[in-house]
């Protein structure tokens, strides 16, 4: 961990300090990844509560996930001396400020699991018999809140598309009315959707502007700003209204959720709406290897706009290494055998292996992240990785969540928490019992009085055993990822909430029922935005993957670049990218001068390997 008393003393550079004092009304730093905006961050609430005293509770922080914002917490725990002025202050994403707010207002509510938005969004399809799939009607739907909530009403727009489309416009208009259909099933469940909580914040906090509820806005500090949605913007401008500072940090080279509506336009929408603006750039990089940062900056220079400028300040000469091995599987092989190599596993005794001929550092586990694009690309990865003994955490939202089973799991135990949350109750018996079963609630009842009495005292994983007990559920393999994933929240309400606010890098599970303390961490490109680790593998960069094409329809070339960018700017010293197939275009872009190119060996099939392996007996 980095965050270690000497992280804290590091001496800020001229502008970093510069964004650390701003006085101004409103501050944006704009650089590069590994320049520190982060660590400004964290610095400048420092400052405000040491320098210049400012009250603790009239600060509010946003992060990008909710480990980041308990990092940011035990951070300023430290450097700030106490618990107190760390608990008072607003620290989080922007769905769990908005749900303690709405908490605090008085609201009681439910936020919709994505199981529940696809329902309900395919009740709506069939109902108006419209030519989409579930989530792209949910994208839809979402655009439609998000623009009403920025002053344009979704039937001038309406009418707007009717005039350009003309045969159109009787569809754009049933869609109309199955937006509006699904937004009663949501109300008919009792049961905000995402956007509709950060919407009924955004509306209490309009109609009612309370003074207390917006001093804890005074000072407010937005990371990852260029990943902000239109919405989030008129949060933001809403809660900052008679605000006394906002500090917003961000790198457009790094807005990756495009397809959610986010826009890295955010920049200069801030800089129209706030002329005065103070805008900081920070052009040294303290995170990677030189090779790994120009390897990163030659491929982003592919995109469109000004040439970015940056240098590594770390010392440190290994160049990228680009592998090609032969099939998925061969690069799962590659990928766990390298990853035993790293942290000196036996195969470091074989000194031809390591072709430079040098000593390699040795690692933990910890130190290492596996990235890719999609989930399902973990699959041969998991299965590698346990072969060879590796401890690993997934992190992310994954579609064992989907399941009928653990959806109806996680809604009981919230029922049982929550006995006034009717609708949970409600849904746990449609998806785990069928309606004309008789004894259905009968079943419910006992169940929920039985673990009412464990449901503080016990770990989540023996209540989630129990439970598949209770249910029978001991063959599903979702069941398992479930457990295994509470292997790493003991507390079942702690446990509850990361599913249903967590963002992507929040929600983990652990490769097995053990609870691992030293493990390396597999997530998506999205997920690893804001972290770093001594060594990263991305795996998978082939053609059809990066960019990713789905089905005929190939994504936006730039923002794929930019994810790429993301993923390999995560990396201080090594850096590993490896592809089976035909290469992604991507990997042509970045130049000889900082890569070499392998060849990965053809390695031995896994099922032997496990004998081979001394480190099954060391874990
Ligand atoms: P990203 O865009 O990826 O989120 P960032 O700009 O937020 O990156 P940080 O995570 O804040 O960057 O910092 C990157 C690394 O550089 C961290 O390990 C941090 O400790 C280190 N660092 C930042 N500023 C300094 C400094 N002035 N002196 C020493 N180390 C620093
Ligand atoms: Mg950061």
């Amino acid at each position: 961990e980095n965050s270690s008393g000497l992280y804290e003393e590091a001496k800020l550079n001229p502008g970093q300090e510069e964004a650390v004092c701003a006085l101004d009304r409103v501050t944006a730093v704009i650089a590069g990844p590994g320049s520190g905006k982060t660590k400004t961050l964290i610095s400048r609430i420092s400052y405000l509560l040491k320098e210049r005293g400012i009250a603790p509770a009239s600060i509010t922080a946003v992060t990008f996930t909710n480990k980041a914002a308990e990092e940011m917490r035990s951070r300023l725990e430290r450097l700030s001396g106490g618990k107190r002025a760390a608990c008072e202050m607003n620290i989080g994403t922007f769905h769990g400020i908005c749900s303690r707010f709405l908490t605090s207002s008085g609201l009681e509510f439910m936020v919709a699991d994505e199981g529940l938005q696809e329902e309900l969004a395919e009740k709506a399809i069939a109902r108006y018999a419209l030519k989409l799939s579930p989530s792209r009607f949910l994208r839809e739907i979402s655009n439609r809140k998000c623009s009403a909530a920025q002053g344009e009403s979704p039937a001038v727009q309406e009418e707007s598309r009717v005039v350009q489309e003309g045969s159109h416009a009787s569809g754009a208009q049933v869609t109309a009315e199955a937006a509006a259909f699904y937004q009663e099933l949501l109300a008919g469940e009792k049961v905000l959707d995402y956007d509709d909580l950060l919407l009924e914040t955004l509306r209490l906090f309009r109609e009612n502007p309370g003074a207390e509820a917006e001093k804890q806005f005074q000072y407010l500090l937005v990371d990852e700003f260029q990943d902000i949605n239109p919405v989030q913007y008129e949060l933001l401008k809403a809660w900052n209204r008679n605000g006394w500072e906002l500090f917003v940090i961000g790198d457009p080279d790094q807005s990756i959720y495009g397809f959610r509506g986010s826009d890295a336009g955010c920049f200069s929408r801030l800089e129209a709406d706030y002329p005065q603006i103070h805008t900081v750039r920070l052009e040294e990089n303290y995170r990677s290897a030189p090779a790994v940062l120009e390897s990163a900056l030659s491929l982003i220079s592919h995109n469109d706009g000004e040439k970015r400028r940056m240098h590594a300040l770390a010392k440190e000469d290994a160049l990228v290494r680009v592998v090609e091995a032969s099939g998925e599987m061969g690069e799962a092989i590659f990928t766990a055998k390298e990853i035993n190599r790293l942290i000196g596993g036996i195969d470091m005794l074989d000194v031809e292996e390591n072709h430079s001929g040098e000593q390699r550092r040795v690692r933990s586990f910890s130190d290492i992240a596996v990235l890719y694009r999609t989930h399902r690309q973990a699959q041969f990865l998991e299965k590698c990785l346990r072969q060879e003994g590796i401890p690993y955490v997934v992190a992310g939202r994954e579609d064992f969540l989907l399941e009928k089973n653990v959806r109806g799991t996680l809604y009981f135990f919230q029922y049982v928490l929550h006995p006034e949350d009717e609708a949970a109750g409600q849904l746990c018996l449609r998806l785990l019992w069928p309606p004309e079963e008789k004894t259905a609630e009968e079943q419910l009842t006992l169940l929920i009085s039985k673990y009412k009495r464990r449901i503080h005292k016990d770990r989540t994983e023996k209540l989630l055993e129990n439970w598949i007990k209770d249910r029978k559920l001991e063959e599903s393999g979702e069941m398992e990822k479930l457990v295994n994933a509470a292997v790493l929240y003991p507390e079942m309400e702690h446990f509850l909430e990361t599913l249903s606010l967590g963002a992507e890098g929040d929600i983990r599970r652990s490769g097995s029922r053990r609870f691992p303390a030293d493990a390396v961490t597999l997530m998506t490109l999205h997920g690893s935005k804001g972290m770093e680790f001594p060594a990263v593998f991305i795996y998978g960069i082939r053609k059809g993957l990066l960019p990713l094409e789905l089905g005929t329809a190939s994504g936006d070339v730039q923002e794929e670049r930019r994810l790429l960018y993301v993923g390999m700017t995560r990396a201080r010293e090594e850096l590993i990218l490896t592809f089976s197939g035909e290469p992604s275009m991507f990997l042509g872009e970045i130049p000889d001068k900082f890569s070499q190119r392998e060849q990965a060996k053809k390695e031995k099939p896994v099922e032997e390997a496990v004998q081979l392996s001394l480190f099954d007996f060391m874990v």
